[in-house]
């Protein structure tokens, strides 16, 4: 067997998952034309999976999953990797607890990036951030170096996200499915509290309760539900998307 055979089939099932979680995120809003990334790491090696470059967040399958180093070397796989691995890279090197990694550019939470003000629990999503979530403010451009991923993973610090001044934003999880529901939450959180601020002076949960409440909204049996529902949906989707043959 060459090494080539095992990481296709020791990475079939996280090439899906990186996969999957690529085309939910889409469906929810994060496509921005061909950028935006998802990865995972190989467990037990140096190497990570990420979606490849060229192609939208919706037109990911197993096959546009290539295998990397922490440098951005391909491992394996097909496709081009994307530029920004220095985002991937930098935090795997920096978070030992990080699994998975997303990057996307989502319309409110981007805009939210722009400002100084603070993520509030408005809603029930805005809990899971708190008490806040850090801005990264190095550079606007592209996280294209080292030295930029490098200040990334440094301003995310121990958090579940981070909004990148100018650009979008990465979350970071124990698996692919939870990075990509916090890219959803975040998303959601900013999306809710602009609204509100448009109606004039606006209310967050009190500190007080917002602990409790991050952990309800948070247990690994509510994860699996939240995710089993977004694929389920993706399914549908997907199916209500295809073409249909002529009759
Ligand atoms: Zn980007």
């Amino acid at each position: 067997m060459t090494t080539g055979d095992r990481w296709e089939r020791e990475g079939a099932d996280l090439r899906e998952r990186v996969a999957t979680a690529c085309r939910v995120l889409a469906m929810e809003g994060h496509a921005d034309i061909t950028q935006g990334h998802v990865s995972c790491r190989h467990p037990g090696t140096p190497y990570y999976w990420i979606k490849a470059s060229g192609l939208g967040l919706d037109e990911v399958t197993a096959d546009d999953v290539v295998l990397v180093d922490l440098d951005g070397n391909r491992i394996w796989g097909r496709g081009k990797p994307h530029s920004e691995l220095p985002i991937h890279g930098e935090i795997y090197r920096a978070r030992a607890d990080v699994m998975a990694v997303v990057h996307t550019h989502p319309p409110y939470a981007t805009a939210f990036a722009a400002s100084d003000v603070p993520l509030r629990a408005v809603s029930h999503e805005g809990a899971l951030f708190w008490p806040e979530v850090p801005r990264y403010t190095f550079t606007t451009d592209l996280v294209v170096t080292r030295e930029q991923g490098e200040a990334l993973a440094r301003s995310l610090g121990s958090a579940r996200a981070c909004l990148m001044r100018n650009h979008g934003i990465v979350t970071v999880g124990s698996s692919v499915e939870e990075a990509s529901l916090f890219a959803l939450q975040l998303e959601r959180a900013a999306k809710l509290q602009i609204l509100a601020a448009c109606l004039g002076p606006y209310t967050w949960t009190p500190d007080a309760e917002t602990a409790e409440k991050a952990a309800h909204l948070h247990s690994p049996r509510q994860l699996e539900r939240n995710w089993g529902y977004y694929v389920r949906k993706l399914k549908r989707w997907e199916l209500a998307l295809a073409p249909t043959a002529p009759a």
